[in-house]
Parts: C-alpha cells; structure tokens; sequence
C-alpha cells in the first residue's frame, strides 16, 4: 500500500531499526518505545490487522515470536514482556498495517493497563459463549 508507513519502512522508503527478518516478517525497534526494546513484528505483505490475515500468514508471524522473545528479554534484561496487537482504532490500533508489538516488562515498571475486570450476570456468560459460537458457525 503505497501510502503506508510499514508498507514504506519494508520497501526501505523509510528506515527502522531492524532486528529481525525473514522472507515474510520484518521486526524493529518501535520509534516511540514503552520500554527500551520495544520491538515491533510485523507482515512484509500489507494486511490492515488480525481479522484480514489468513491463518497462515497469522502462524507465519507467530514462529517467530519465541525466538524474538528470548532475544529481546536477554538483550534488555527485561524479567517479561508483554505481546500486544492492536486491532482497530478503538483497542489504539494507530497503524492500519497488522503488528505485534514485543514490550520488555520489569517488575514494578510504571507500565501497565487499566485492568478493570468486570463479571456476568447470571447466564450471561452462557448468553455470551452461546453468540461467539453462532458467530463463529458464519465466519470463514
Ligand atoms: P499501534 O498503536 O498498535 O498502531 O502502534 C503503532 C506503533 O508504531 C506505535 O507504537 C509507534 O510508536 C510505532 N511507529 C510508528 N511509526 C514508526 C516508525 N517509523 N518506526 C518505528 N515505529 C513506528
Ligand atoms: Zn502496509
């Protein structure tokens, strides 16, 4: 996609701090780090988030994240790390091109999410698995 900037930074129109590459992934460092090592995976092949990858192309990314993992909690001396991806603007997905991103966790960093967890009402949660598997029944 010519107007995106992953899709810039794997055609070299754009430079990134590469980590890691395959024939299909590219991994760099984030330019906006949350924690030193913060560590960008990302498709070669444009692919606006999760939903539109194929699941080969998912496990494609995927293989390469326990090596990517341990490369980059023993560069930063990180004791964990946090694998995110965003998809769509409401979870803060910023970069319509699907990533991963690779966050190196120390305990008691000031990072973290505002895990406010909620419950269900009686039969609520029954109600709910009962609506993810008639979804999942319509959805290739
Ligand atoms: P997201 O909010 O999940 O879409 O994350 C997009 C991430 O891309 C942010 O953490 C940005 O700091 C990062 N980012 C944006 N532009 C660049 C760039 N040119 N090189 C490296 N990371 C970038
Ligand atoms: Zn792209």
């Amino acid at each position: 996609m010519s107007d995106c900037i992953f899709c810039k930074i794997v055609s070299g129109q754009i430079p990134c701090t590469r980590v890691h590459e395959t024939a299909d992934c590219l991994a760099f460092l984030d330019i906006g780090p949350l924690a030193p090592g913060h560590t960008l995976l990302i498709p070669k092949s444009h692919v606006r988030d999760i939903t539109e990858a194929s699941p080969e192309l998912v496990a494609t990314l995927s293989r390469e994240i326990p090596t990517l993992s341990r490369a980059i909690l023993g560069a930063t001396g990180a004791t964990g790390l946090n694998i995110l991806q965003n998809t769509g603007p409401s979870s803060g997905q910023v970069v319509m091109h699907l990533h991963i991103h690779l966050i190196p966790r120390l305990e008691g960093d000031s990072l973290g999410f505002r895990w406010n967890a909620g419950s269900y009402a009686a039969g609520q949660a029954d109600a709910m698995r009962d609506r993810i598997i008639a979804a999942l029944q319509h959805t290739a």
